[in-house]
């Protein structure tokens, strides 16, 4: 066997992305020539960072067709999540208290959806297909009278598969409910269009797209329908009292920058990670009793989730440990002994669940680090399957 190497190879780009070096440089004046509070109108520290910021709001606007103003700044997709579920809810509960969403989602929508349960609201939580795709059929007939908000990520974060939101969109404006769609994943990886897909509320956040943590943001539709949320946070009124708080200047800059540079590569990237992604799953088909989780195709181009029958979950990702960086779910999930909720939905065992590899592509990974990384998989995975067989 050959000596680990220093750093193993990261492959978690799902989980987090390293900022982008050209973000963190368009990021660096705004922590000290340029400390000003962009809402500081009185002088030029406050006017250059809200100019700052007012580039960044116009440059996210434009990557998903909408207006400047209808950009509010979050710390992330958590925040922004929480903010469009219960901001809609306590704006609309007059017209109903209904809420449709997946059971694949991200915690940070299945979470507070419970708390709006508890409050009285009524969720319905749909089962993927077997692929990991939304039947738009059991959507409509989930939808009634008194539904006030369908909420379906852009993205998967664990298998990748891509929900149909022109689909969904549509069919939610036929029935005049709101469309809120999670966006981490998808910003910069995908095309998207709040126009085009009929979407009400979208969320991004920066660390998935080579922007730093903390920052995000809530696209709130202005117009067609015009859309209220109630804020979840009360203080100093920013952000049109969506969300108070000072602004965060560099981050915002930095978010601005990375989606501006995800958007100007997305095509070129799209195609070498889906490329790198189709060579990994030649690799392995070496081995027998691997699955692919979600849509073979309708999927994020560099994300590959795998099953692995017959191989111990926990042995598994040991030994993976020290060449590659990877985890079989999600990053909140692996702190966790419960196998994966997605993996679950898809009608997995909680053996096979755990036996789970998320194989996360991205901006820095080159074909000799997915060739190594396949060698190890192989490897772990025959050395484990002739243990067991030997034990037996
Ligand atoms: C990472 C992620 C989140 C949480 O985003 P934070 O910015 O870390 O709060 C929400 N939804 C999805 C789909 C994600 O991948």
């Amino acid at each position: 066997m050959s000596l680990p190497p220093e750093r193993p190879i990261y492959l978690d780009y799902q989980a987090t992305t390293p900022v982008d070096p050209r973000v963190v440089e368009a990021m660096l004046p705004y922590f000290t020539d340029c400390p000003g509070n962009p809402a500081s109108n009185n002088h030029l520290y406050g006017w250059e960072a809200k100019a700052a910021v007012d580039l960044a709001r116009a440059a996210i606007a434009d990557a998903i067709g909408a207006e400047p103003k209808e950009i509010v700044f979050t710390s992330g997709a958590t925040e922004a999540n929480n903010l469009a579920i219960k901001g809609v809810a306590e704006t609309y509960l007059t017209k109903g208290r209904h809420l449709i969403t997946m059971q694949t989602e991200h915690n940070a929508i299945l979470e507070p959806c419970k708390y709006l349960e508890k409050l009285g609201f009524e969720v319905t939580y749909l089962p993927p297909q077997a692929d990991g795709l939304l039947d738009i059929e059991k959507l409509q007939a989930a939808l009634r009278p008194d539904t006030i908000l369908v909420s379906v990520m852009a993205a998967n974060n664990e298998i990748g598969v891509l929900q149909p939101l022109l689909q969904i969109g549509q069919l939610c404006r036929h029935h005049q409910v709101l469309f809120h769609t999670d966006a981490a994943q998808a910003i910069g990886k995908i095309p998207l269009d709040v126009k085009a897909m009929q979407i009400d509320l979208l969320s991004i956040t920066g660390h998935k797209l080579y922007g730093p943590k903390g920052i995000g943001a809530l696209y709130i539709r202005n117009r067609n329908p015009h859309v209220q949320i109630a804020p979840q946070l009360q203080g100093g009124g920013q952000e049109r009292n969506y969300r108070s708080g000072t602004l965060p200047t560099p981050q915002i800059v930095g978010l601005g920058k990375a989606i501006e540079l995800g958007v100007a590569e997305q095509a070129a990237a799209a195609k070498r990670l889906t490329q790198l992604r189709t060579d990994l799953w030649q690799k392995l088909q070496v081995l027998e009793g691997i699955h692919l989780n979600g849509h073979p195709q309708q999927r994020l181009p560099g994300c590959l989730s795998v099953s692995f029958a017959d191989v111990d979950g926990t042995a598994f990702l040991l030994g993976l440990q020290p060449y590659v960086a990877l985890s079989s779910g999600s990053a909140c999930a692996s702190s966790k002994p419960s196998p994966s909720h997605v993996l679950m939905a898809l009608g997995h065992s909680a053996k096979l669940a755990r036996s789970t590899l998320r194989f996360g592509l991205g901006r820095f990974t080159t074909p000799e680090e997915i060739e190594q990384a396949a060698h190890h998989v192989l490897v772990t995975v025959q050395r484990l399957r002739s243990q067991a067989s030997t034990q037996a």
